[in-house]
């Protein structure tokens, strides 16, 4: 009787999570931007759009926790309207669309990756950034930067970018 009872609260919250993962190369010269905010860096992402690779992670784990489809199929590298296209812009989309589902994000957890520049600086303004594209507070957003120690291959020698998502979406 308690497990049906526990059962039927779960259901009514109707609540939903996912998870995202991302991964850009960094070449000299390129801009970097991270959680929709350009740092300051010699080197920047190499890719077919801005190359956010926190709000890639972010867009592919609400999609997931939607039931829907991932970020490379519903916005194809290989669909000239997305070459340089601001990520900040299809994640505003995504928020959208999970809104048409009748999802709404609870909160969101992050880690980004990156050998260098620390990101300590930029911390405050990027969650300031996500919580006003999801539409939620910045209490409900975390983020956390890491180097990768030196080791990890090239994101230990700085020509790479990872970031990992997580979001709880509720109806
Ligand atoms: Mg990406």
């Amino acid at each position: 009787m308690g497990m049906d009872s526990g059962m039927r609260v779960g259901m009514e919250a109707n609540m939903r999570v996912g998870t995202g993962w991302d991964l850009h190369r960094l070449e000299e010269g390129r801009s970097l931007v991270i959680g929709g905010v350009s740092i300051p860096s010699s080197k920047g992402s190499v890719a077919h759009s801005d190359g956010d690779v926190l709000i890639h992670a972010i867009i592919d784990a609400m999609l997931g926790a939607a039931g829907m489809d991932d970020i490379g199929t519903l916005f194809p590298d290989t669909d000239p309207s997305y070459c340089g296209a601001d990520s900040s812009e299809l994640l505003s989309k995504v928020v959208e669309l999970v809104a048409a589902c009748g999802f709404h994000v609870c909160n969101l957890d992050t880690t980004v990756v990156i050998q260098s520049p620390k990101l300590g600086p930029y911390k405050a303004a990027i969650r300031q950034r996500l919580a006003s594209l999801l539409g939620v507070e910045p209490s409900c957003v975390g983020v956390k930067a890491k180097t990768a120690e030196g080791i990890l291959g090239e994101l230990g020698t700085g020509s790479a970018i990872m970031a990992q998502a997580v979001v709880l979406l509720g109806t």
